[in-house]
This record gives structure tokens, sequence and C-alpha cells, in this order.
């Protein structure tokens, strides 16, 4: 017999924007955006150019101010902290503590050019968190080895493959401990035959970790494989989600059948 003890609470969110609303001028980006992701869910946002994909990942790394609505992040919100019973704007160290949840791997890698991958995997850990270079550097190592880059690490970017940087740019964010990833269409600036090796390290750390990860890609390939959950976006809201089967087998939204047809 189970007491109400043994009954599982559904899972506080991880992530969750709350009628969240971006313009860039006249332009509505984000319309009211409802978005939750569990604690370890893996999540793959599809859609047309411009609907909106790119922004929610810049708004949950602060790249970006929103104008209304709020993004919780473990159950805290973002850019607010609570004081009594409303919310004021955070302060700076709230908004390091919280942009120290989560971590970010690029279209186009964006590392230091001119530090080596251990070095470029070491820095935010030193100069953010405060760590010592020694276990600043054991990090490191253990996460370029982990990526499969443990013979690379006092290489420099320009002489890595476009698929090891963006391996070094996965190892730098990972080196934050984050307990949410987000993926810009990493492998969108790379040559197809580099790609297989940045989503197998994808695939890897979705196996191994409980990290909660929001992917934004065009490769439905890999979507329909990885992800719990498939989000499709158009002009700035999800028109149709559920799960790969579901959206790919069955889309129900006209819109996600266009696209769908369009890209596959
Ligand atoms: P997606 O990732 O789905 O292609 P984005 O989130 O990058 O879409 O952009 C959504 C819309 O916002 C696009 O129409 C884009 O041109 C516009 N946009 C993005 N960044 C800016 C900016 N800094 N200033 C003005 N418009 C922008």
């Amino acid at each position: 017999m189970t007491g109400p003890q043994d009954s599982p609470q559904p899972a506080k969110p991880m992530v969750r924007f709350d009628r969240v609303t971006k313009r860039y001028g006249p332009l509505t980006v984000l319309d009211r955006l409802d978005l939750e992701l569990a604690p370890g869910e893996k999540v793959a946002i599809i859609g047309p150019s411009g609907s909106g994909k790119t922004t929610v990942l810049r708004a949950l790394m602060t790249l970006e101010r929103i104008d209304e609505g709020v993004i919780h992040v473990g159950g805290e919100p973002l850019t607010h902290m609570r004081r009594g019973d409303s919310l004021v704007r955070a302060d700076q160290r709230h908004l390091r503590r919280m942009r120290g949840r989560v971590g970010m791997v690029f279209q186009h890698f964006n590392l230091f050019p001119h530090m080596s991958a251990v070095r470029n995997c070491m820095e935010a850990p030193v100069t953010v968190l405060g760590l010592g270079r020694d276990e600043a550097r054991e990090r490191a190592a253990g996460l370029l080895r982990m990526v499969g880059l443990g013979d690379k690490l006092d290489h420099y970017p320009a002489q890595l493959s476009g698929g090891q940087q963006q391996r070094v740019a996965i190892a730098r964010a990972l080196a934050m401990r984050p307990r949410v990833m987000l993926f810009d269409e990493v492998t969108s600036a790379l040559d197809p035959e580099l790609c297989g090796e940045v989503l197998a390290v994808i695939r890897a750390l979705g196996d191994a970790h409980d990290l909660t990860m929001l992917m934004v890609t065009h490769q439905m390939g890999f979507a329909r494989e990885f992800a719990d959950r498939v989000c499709f976006f158009c002009d700035g809201r999800i028109a149709e989600q559920g799960s790969p089967q579901e959206l790919f087998g069955a889309p129900k939204n006209e819109r996600t059948r266009q696209f769908l047809s369009a890209v596959m």
C-alpha cells in the first residue's frame, strides 16, 4: 500500500515563461508566450525564420530585455526579485546568480580566439565563480575529455575544425555547471560531415545528465530523436506542441503541416 507521502508531487518547472512579450519597435517578436520545461526535460523549438525562436533563448540568457511577463528559472524570477509581495528589478548580484543557472551554445561558437581550448573553458569559472586556476583547469580538462578533445587542450580555436570548436563551446558552457543548457542552431554553421560529432556530444549529455535542455534546431531528424517535446513556433507563440511522434507524425495545425512539408 502506498501512503500519500509516496505519491509523487509534480516537479516544479525548471523554466517558465509567463505571458512573455518582446517587441522591437512596432514588431512583436514574442507574443504573450507561455512555455514550461520540467527539470531534465529536453525540448526542441522549430519553426519558420523570424518566428522568435532565438529570442526565447536570448531572453533566457538575459541578452534581451522583455517588455511584459516574467521568466522564471529554478522557481525564481530571472530579472526580478521578490520584495515583500511585489517584484522589483534584480540587482547585479541576483542577475549573476541567475545567469549562472543557464548556459548557451551559439551558432557561431563565439570562442575567445586568443585563448587555447582549455583557457576558453577556464575563463568564466575563474572570473565569475572565483574558482582557483588549478581547479578550473582540472574541471575544463575533464569536460574537454568528455567531448572527445582530451588531446586538444592547448589548441587555439583557429587550429580546430568547426565541429571541434563547437564541442569546446559546449564544454565551456558546461564548465559553469548550469542547470539549463540552450543550443541555438549549433550545427547550422558546420559542414554536414561535422554535424554528427556535435550532435553525438549533445545526445550523450542528454543521456547522462539531468540537465534541462532547450534547443532551437532546423534538424528535424535530430529533434525527433532527441526531444521529449517539440514546440512549433509561429509569430512569437507556440502554434502547436507535442511529442515528436505527435508533432511530426500527425501535426494538427495547418501552419505546422505546411512548415514540415517544406523542410522534411
Ligand atoms: P528566429 O530565431 O525564429 O529566426 P528571431 O528570434 O531571431 O527569430 O527574430 C524574430 C524577429 O525579431 C525577426 O523578425 C527579427 O528580424 C527580429 N529581430 C531580432 N533581433 C532584432 C533586433 N535587435 N532589432 C530589431 N529586430 C530584431
